[in-house]
């Protein structure tokens, strides 16, 4: 498997690193690298690039920056038939931050890896973030997964950003808890998506959430087709992870199916017409599941204005 390192990538990291350096008061590496990038502007255009590029690539392994991705990589042998070569990208902020593979079909698989250049400066936590990323790489890679990328969950945008979050939260559990059982999941990652399932699926008792997190934290590996049907549909969901029947009402301050904000105050019975609207937004929404008083005003509201008086 062939490691590339995008030029931007190896430059942003060595300039954090030197400067990171001097405000510890060691300012030596700083002005070497000032002194061997003047070196450079002596040469022509294409030459001055070559040069800085070999020049941050060397401090770039001297400085072990390369450790992580290829510590990362030893944990997950599975991919070295699959993916030929790695490429890593600098992302300019967290948000743009992602992992992907070339399309199927290629002559040649390729994993991309878009991370923030500030990453580098706690190899412990980019090898722990890569080495996630890559149980990820591993499952999409895996026939037994069935992984199918699909463009779009749900038609209606605010839907469609829900289901997506409860797929990736779910996925991410059991990546989690397989990390966790070869003694590779940080305590603070443990906490950050049981964090994320609490509030997605803060509407379900606490034994329910119990129940979910145990299925897929300590269980076996959902599918793609798994992973889909609980986001879909939340009974889907309980039954997988065995949640017996229940129909507890939401705990106040759980956050609303609909607009996600905590709520106190639910909605008592709604209309059938307002049901409907609702449904029309939120097809995978049951009546069965509470949703707080200000989204169902708005439907209310909604529904009077469109229906004739
Ligand atoms: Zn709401």
């Amino acid at each position: 498997m062939r490691i590339e390192y995008a030029p931007a990538l190896l430059e942003a990291v060595v300039l954090a690193h030197v400067r990171r350096l001097e405000a510890a008061g060691d300012p030596v590496p700083a002005r070497e690298l000032q002194r061997d990038t003047h070196d450079l502007d002596l040469l022509d255009e294409a030459a001055r690039e070559r040069g800085l590029v070999e020049l941050h690539g060397e401090a770039f392994r001297k400085h072990g920056f390369e450790e992580p991705l290829r510590e990362a990589l030893g944990e997950r042998p599975e991919l070295a038939g699959l993916v030929a070569r790695v490429q890593l990208f600098v992302a300019p902020e967290a948000r743009l931050e992602e992992v992907d593979l070339n399309p199927p079909g290629s002559t040649e698989r390729i994993l991309r890896i878009r991370v923030g250049a500030w990453r580098f400066a706690q190899p412990k936590i980019l090898r722990e973030y890569l080495a996630r990323q890559l149980v990820h790489v591993a499952d999409l890679l895996d026939p037994a997964f069935g992984y199918e990328h699909l463009a779009r969950l749900s038609d209606r945008p605010a839907e469609d950003g829900l289901l997506r979050d409860r797929y990736r939260v779910l996925w991410e559990l059991s990546v989690a808890g397989r990390l966790a059982r070869a003694g590779r999941c940080p305590d603070a990652e443990r906490a950050r998506v049981t964090g994320e399932l609490d509030a997605l699926y803060g509407t379900a008792s606490t034994t329910a959430r119990a129940r979910i997190f145990a299925r897929f934290f300590d269980g076996p590996r959902p599918t793609h087709a798994d992973l889909l049907a609980c986001a879909h549909d939340t009974r889907r969901l309980f039954a997988l992870a065995g949640v017996p029947h229940e129909r507890a009402g939401p705990m106040p301050g759980s956050p609303c199916p609909l607009c996600r904000f905590p709520s106190h105050s639910w909605s008592a019975r709604l209309d059938d017409a307002v049901v409907a609207a609702v449904r029309s937004d939120f097809p995978s929404w049951s009546p069965a599941t509470p949703i707080c008083e200000r989204c169902s005003d708005l439907y209310e509201l909604a529904y009077a204005t469109r229906s004739p008086s």
